[in-house]
């Protein structure tokens, strides 16, 4: 087997982008090339629903045992799985206007992207995560917002860790890399591309041809 790019890397025989958007959400985005043309994504990760969820195993946003559970769920249910997928990538195309302000002439995405936030958030249940005694009643965290383990939950979790995002400081330093139009979170102000090993090298062999022409 070729040895993969440098920016990606295989995961249980799913080969998916690195993480380099410091930030879930933004690494969700960041899940298919050629952002910045608009046009089909000539490279595309998320390319079923299986794929998605070791995407979310390998983002630490689901478990291994978690995934295992909801990919027997999705084999017996292919044509929601595939629906699920559906809804979760025309969420990624409108959560990527609302955050890079291409949203702003048109409330379209936003209004979108709310309303899958207020379904997920909908669906939260509050669960006790320890068995009840009188110290951990009163202990910390010993209950807790959960998403129930179905189809569902993965896009769902993602749409309540968007709109922290979008609720906090945090969507200020959302930077677009120019290269190759991926999002990353640059709360320091130094980054200016998504990976120095891809865009940010190409850009400076670009420099350099242009110098030495
Ligand atoms: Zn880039």
């Amino acid at each position: 087997m070729s040895a993969l790019p440098s920016h990606l890397e295989l995961v249980q025989g799913v080969v998916l982008p690195k993480p380099v958007g410091a930030h879930p959400v933004l690494d969700f985005v960041n899940t298919r090339s050629e952002w910045t043309t608009r046009g089909p994504a000539r490279t595309e990760w998320l390319t079923s629903y299986e794929a998605f969820l070791i995407w979310n195993s390998a983002v630490g946003l689901l478990s291994p045992a978690a995934v295992f559970r909801l990919i027997e769920q999705a084999g017996g249910r292919p044509t929601e799985a595939a629906r699920r997928l559906t809804a979760t990538l025309d969420f990624r195309i409108d959560l990527y206007d609302v955050l890079t302000g291409r949203a702003d002439e048109t409330d379209g995405p936003f209004e979108a992207v709310a309303r899958v936030i207020e379904r997920a958030s909908g669906r939260r249940q509050f669960v006790r995560t320890e068995t009840p005694s009188t110290d951990a009643l009163r202990a910390e965290g010993s209950a807790t917002w959960e998403l129930p383990e179905d189809l569902a939950r993965p896009l769902d979790q993602l749409a309540l860790l968007a709109a922290e995002l979008l609720a906090g400081p945090e969507w200020a330093h959302v930077r677009t890399c120019p290269g190759c139009g991926w999002l990353f979170l640059d709360s320091r102000g130094r980054r200016r591309w998504c990976s120095m090993a891809t865009c940010g090298n190409r850009a400076k062999v670009r420099a350099h041809a242009a110098r030495t022409r």
